[in-house]
C-alpha cells in the first residue's frame, strides 16, 4: 500500500537523509470532523488496545505503580513498569495497578447459611469490611444465596439466621466465572439488581460484580480508563533476555500483566530472538498477553522482529533526551525517519509499532503517528512530576526531581537489570560505559497538566490534518522539510514569552 507521505520520505532516502522531530511537519488539509470528537483509540500491540495512544517509558525515574494508574485511568494509555527492580517488587507494582479499579471482586467474603445476622454483623465491624454484599453458601460451599444491604436493614432481629435472612438463589441474577465487566453492567441493568455473583461450575462462587464499581467503570466520566475485560486497568513491565527473565515474565503474567516488553538498548540480536523462544509455553498459557520488543531503528530490524514472533516493536536508538548512545556507539537513525522506515517496513502485518524517545513536544505526537507509529513512548514529557519515582529536592534553581537514563553510570553501577540493557552484565563496574546521563528537571505537580497539553496537542494535530482517528492520521499525513529558518519560524520569536505553555 502506497501512502501520501512516501514520495517525501523517498526524496529523502535518495539525498542520503534521516530526519528528527524538530525538522519536519505536517502539511494541512480539508477537516470535516471536530477536534474534539476523533477518536484516539489505539493500538500498543496486537492484542493491548487504548484509549489514548501514550505509553510511560519503563525507566526507574518514570514508571511505577502511581503513573501507570494515572495514565491507564484518567487517560485511556498505558504505564510500563521498569525492571531495575526485583522480580517480587515489579510484581507487587502490577499488583497495585491491576487491583486499583476493583470492579470484578475475584474473592468475594462469603457467609455461611448458619450464621446469624449479629454474627455476620459484627464479623464486619471486627474486620473492617466497608460492604454489605455478601454470597450466601452451604455446607458443601455451593451458594445459596445473596445478603445485601437491604437484607439487613429488612431484618428485625440480630438472631435471624443468614439463610432466613438472605434473598435466595433463585431470585438471584448470576453469570458465569468468565462473565466481563461490560456484560455484568448491562445484565445488572437490565435485571434492576445491584450484585452479580458469579458462579463456578459446580454451583461455588467464582467472583462478584458490584454496580456502583461497574457504573464508575462505565459512566461517561471513565469510559476513557484503559481497562481489561475484567475491570482492571491494563499494565506492562519490562523484562530482560535469558532464562532467568522468562521466569520473571511468568510472575508478572501470572500477575495479570497485560503486556511483557522486552526492553534492549539493542533488539535486533540473538538473546532476544531466543527469549522470545522461550517464552512461547507462557503464550500459549497466558493467550491474549503480548509481547512487545525492543528498540530498533532501521526496516529489516523491524521485519526481523516481526518475524521472531514480536506483537508489537518499540523503536528508537538515541532519540532520548537522557540518551548519549549515538555519541557514545556512533550508531542511531534520526527518529521521524527511523519511526517512518520501520513502520513502512511492516506495513499491513497488523503489527503496531510505538515511537520510543525524542518527544518534548505535544506537536511530536502526531507527528509519530503520522509517520505511522500507533502510540509514543515518553520519559522526558512526564519527568519531574508527582507520579515518578524519587523526591522533590529543593535547589537554588527552585524545585526539581532527577530524571536519569537506565544506561546512565549511576543507574548502571546500582542496578545488573540496567548493565544489562545495555550488554554489561559482565563489566566490571569501574570498566562501565555509561550510555544516559543523570539529569534533574524542574518539578511540575501533578502528570495530568502534562497529559492534558499532550492529548490536547494530537487532537489538534488530528484536526489540522482533517483525520477523524489515529488510523486515518497514520495514511493521510504528509511531510515537510524545515529548513532552519522555517524551525525558527515555527517557534514563538521576536518576542519576550511571558507564559511559557509548552
Ligand atoms: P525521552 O522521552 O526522550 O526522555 O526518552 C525516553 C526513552 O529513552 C526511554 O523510553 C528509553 O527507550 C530510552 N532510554 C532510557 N534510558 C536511556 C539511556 O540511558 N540511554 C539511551 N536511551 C535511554
Amino acid at each position: 500500500m502506497k501512502l501520501r507521505k512516501d514520495p517525501f520520505f523517498a526524496k529523502m532516502d535518495r539525498l542520503g537523509l534521516s530526519l528528527a522531530y524538530s525538522e519536519v511537519r505536517m502539511k494541512s488539509g480539508y477537516s470535516d470532523t471536530d477536534p474534539v470528537d476523533a477518536s484516539i483509540q489505539t493500538l500498543f500491540s496486537r492484542n493491548v488496545p487504548m484509549n489514548c495512544p501514550i505509553v510511560s517509558a519503563a525507566m526507574d525515574t518514570i514508571t511505577e505503580a502511581p503513573m501507570a494508574i494515572t495514565l491507564a485511568a484518567k487517560f485511556g494509555g498505558l504505564g510500563i513498569i521498569h525492571k531495575n527492580l526485583t522480580p517480587a517488587e515489579q510484581v507487587s507494582q502490577v499488583r497495585k495497578v491491576k487491583l486499583y479499579l476493583n470492579c470484578r471482586i475475584d474473592k468475594p467474603i462469603c457467609v455461611n447459611q448458619g450464621e446469624t445476622i449479629g454474627e455476620i454483623l459484627a464479623r464486619r465491624r471486627d474486620e473492617g469490611f466497608t460492604f454489605h454484599s455478601f454470597p450466601v453458601i452451604d455446607s458443601n460451599g455451593k451458594v445459596v444465596g445473596l445478603l445485601t444491604s437491604n437484607d439487613f436493614d429488612l431484618c428485625d432481629s440480630n438472631g435471624t439466621k443468614a439463610v432466613r435472612a438472605m434473598t435466595p438463589l433463585r431470585d438471584l441474577i448470576t453469570g458465569p466465572a468468565n462473565l466481563s465487566a461490560e456484560k455484568a453492567h448491562s445484565v445488572l441493568k437490565r435485571g434492576r439488581k445491584k450484585v452479580l455473583p458469579l458462579l463456578s461450575r459446580d454451583g461455588g462462587i467464582a467472583g462478584m460484580y458490584v454496580l456502583s464499581d461497574l457504573h464508575r467503570l462505565m459512566s461517561g466520566k471513565t469510559s476513557e480508563c484503559n481497562v481489561d475485560e475484567d475491570g482492571h486497568l491494563r499494565v506492562g513491565a519490562a523484562i530482560d533476555v535469558g532464562p532467568a527473565e522468562v521466569e520473571r515474565a511468568e510472575m508478572l503474567l501470572s500477575a495479570g500483566c497485560d503486556v511483557i516488553v522486552v526492553d534492549k538498548a539493542h533488539g535486533d540480536m540473538k538473546p532476544v530472538r531466543e527469549t522470545l523462544i522461550a517464552l512461547k509455553n507462557l503464550r500459549q498459557k497466558f493467550p491474549g498477553r503480548d509481547i512487545v520488543v525492543g528498540n530498533i531503528s532501521e526496516a529489516e530490524s523491524a521485519k526481523r522482529l516481526v518475524s521472531w514472533g514480536a506483537d508489537g516493536i518499540k523503536i528508537g536508538q538515541g532519540p532520548g533526551s537522557i540518551c548519549t548512545t549515538r555519541d557514545v556507539a556512533g550508531i542511531g537513525n534520526p527518529q521521524v525517519t527511523a519511526v517512518y522506515e520501520c513502520a513502512k517496513a511492516i506495513r499491513g502485518s497488523g503489527i503496531p509499532v510505538c515511537a520510543d524517545g525524542g518527544i518534548t513536544k505535544s506537536g511530536d505526537i502526531p507527528i509519530a503517528i503520522g509517520l505511522g507509529a500507533s502510540s509514543v513512548m515518553l520519559g522526558f514529557v512526564l519527568a519531574g512530576t508527582d507520579e515518578t519515582p524519587g523526591e522533590i529536592k529543593e535547589t537554588k534553581k527552585g524545585r526539581v526531581k532527577v530524571y536519569r537514563g537506565m544506561g546512565s553510570l549511576e543507574a548502571m553501577k546500582e542496578n545488573a537489570a540496567s548493565r544489562a540493557r545495555y550488554r554489561q552484565q559482565n563489566v566490571a563496574k569501574e570498566k562501565l560505559v555509561a550510555e544516559g546521563v543523570v539529569s534533574v528537571v524542574p518539578y511540575k505537580g501533578a502528570v495530568a497538566k502534562e497529559l492534558v497539553k499532550m492529548v490536547g496537542g494530537l487532537r489538534a494535530g488530528l484536526g489540522y490534518v482533517g483525520a477523524a482517528s489515529i488510523a486515518e492520521l497514520q495514511k493521510k499525513a504528509d511531510f515537510r522539510y524545515l529548513t532552519p529558518a522555517g524551525q525558527a519560524e515555527s517557534h514563538p520569536h521576536d518576542v519576550t514569552v511571558t507564559d511559557e505553555t509548552q
